[in-house]
């Protein structure tokens, strides 16, 4: 059975894309049978995996309202290996298309369940908005996986997240938890976040991962070669920390 999990945050610049893109590739890697959906109107997953999506006819927009089953919409990232559900500015158009459709919150959780057994692992790309989108992302998955850099308001951000996750768990998905906080862009050098670091592991305990994604450049220039930047550069730390991560992803699920 498939494990799928969300990568939200609703701030914007995070690393939530740099997140799913990297993890989907090193679980492919490492045998992991995955499938990375972009539910993102911005296609930022979709570009860094190496699919365009200016010429992209189809992907989640027709599967979200029903037009289209998975098998004819995904597709396989030339650079990263694993199958994506790529998305372009036409799903911003679903968004308001699924105000009025039934089940609006579950459409993505349904269109999933008929392809359950041929994957491992499910990754979600979250928009930056607490958005019917999202919602659709969390409904449809087991558990949530928050990137987040160790900045002053990192934490002020995160109780709306919690609080909305709180809900969907209540009202719509009671799968639903919160796998983990992954820090990313992480700078050692500065005080600062290390103090965040410290606040993030006595408050969040085991829910903190121990994987630390440093900021690295080679991470942020993989998107414009279409690659995840565990292809690009697996040497790089950047790299090498998405790498832990997705074996500690391996090690957690066992444990769900
Ligand atoms: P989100 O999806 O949350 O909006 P992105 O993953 O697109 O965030 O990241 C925002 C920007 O930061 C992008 O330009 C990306 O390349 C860059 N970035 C992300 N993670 C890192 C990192 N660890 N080191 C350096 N740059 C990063
Ligand atoms: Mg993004």
């Amino acid at each position: 059975m498939a494990k799928i999990f969300c990568v939200a945050n609703q701030k914007g610049g995070v690393g939530k894309t740099t997140t799913c893109v990297n993890l989907a590739a090193a679980l492919q890697e490492s045998g992991q049978r995955t499938l990375l959906i972009d539910l993102d109107p911005q296609g930022n997953a979709t570009m860094g995996s190496g699919v365009d999506k200016r010429t992209l006819k189809g992907g989640i927009y027709p599967l979200l309202v029903g037009l289209a089953q998975l098998d004819a919409v995904r597709m396989r990232s030339p650079s990263g290996g694993y199958d994506i559900l790529p998305a372009n500015r036409e799903l911003a158009g679903a968004e308001v298309e699924l105000v009025g459709l039934e089940r609006r919150e579950r459409r993505l959780r349904d269109a999933l369940q008929a392809f359950d057994a041929e994957y491992d692992f499910v990754l979600v790309d979250c928009p930056p908005s607490l958005s019917l989108l999202t919602l659709n992302g969390l409904c449809a998955a087991h558990g949530v996986i928050i990137p987040m850099q160790c900045e002053y308001f990192a934490l002020e951000g995160l109780s709306d997240l919690v609080n909305t996750i709180k809900k969907v768990h209540a009202g719509l998905n009671r799968d639903l938890k919160i796998i983990g906080l992954l820090r990313v862009m992480y700078d050692p050098r500065m005080t600062l976040q290390q103090q965040v670091s410290a606040q993030l592991e006595s408050h969040f305990g085991d829910k903190v991962f121990r994987a630390i994604v440093p900021r690295n450049v080679r991470l942020a220039e993989a998107p414009s070669h279409g690659m995840p930047g565990v292809v690009f550069d697996r040497n790089a730390k950047g790299a090498q920390a998405y790498m832990a991560f997705a074996e500690e992803m391996i090690e957690r699920v066992k444990k769900l």
